[in-house]
């Protein structure tokens, strides 16, 4: 592991940031009430929510044979596919929305969850190893001069300041790192799982 690897975690956080999460592209104009189609709750919807250009706020499309409901997004004037949601920061409909990741500063979503996986996952390894290390070094240190803990920090201080900041930023990572693949092993991702969200 080397500077290739910290340049392929650099590239790995371009992608995440930089690619369209999976941007929803939004009408110039809202739909008309005929092209929202038969299964549209119209005239019958019990609430008698309608949105401003009296369109139904939800209406009931066939997915797979399916039948689910889909929210519709005044903002973006589209009825959002399922497991689509609408992000208040970047002011877009994502599909298969995920979260905001403010750190990244983008949405995580359909197209750029493998590389947020692949970031987070690759930055916890690089995050040990570099900790490992810098223990391993501050160890020979000790051996060498045959002094003390406190005495090898201040003759290797930037082993110590390393191994202070990987300890603090593994948190982060490793964190979620554990987060998603919990979500991902429990099928819970709305990247990998066919169930539908209404959120
Ligand atoms: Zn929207
Ligand atoms: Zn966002």
């Amino acid at each position: 592991m080397g500077t290739k690897t910290k340049l392929e975690i650099l590239v790995l956080l371009l992608l995440t940031s930089g690619r369209d999460p999976g941007i929803v592209p939004r009408n110039s104009h809202p739909p008309e009430p005929e092209d929202i189609g038969e299964s549209s709750n119209l005239s019958d919807w019990p609430g008698g929510q309608h949105g401003s250009a009296g369109l139904p706020l939800t209406k009931d499309v066939l997915v797979n044979g399916v039948l689910v409901k889909v929210k519709y997004c005044h903002t973006c004037m589209l009825y959002r596919p399922p497991r689509c949601s609408h992000c208040s920061i970047c002011n877009n409909c994502i599909e298969r929305f995920d979260h905001h990741c403010p750190w990244v500063g983008q949405c995580i979503g359909k197209r750029n969850y493998r590389f947020f996986l692949m970031f987070v996952s690759s930055a916890t390894v690089l995050c040990i190893y570099v900790f490992t290390f810098c223990w391993v070094n501050i160890g020979k240190t000790m051996d060498t001069h045959e002094c003390t803990f406190g005495r090898a920090i201040l003759k290797s201080p930037i082993s110590a300041i390393l191994m202070l900041y990987t300890f603090v930023a593994v948190w982060f990572v490793g964190g979620l790192t554990s987060f998603h693949l919990y979500l991902i092993s429990t099928n819970q991702v709305r990247f990998l799982s066919s169930r539908c969200s209404n959120s």
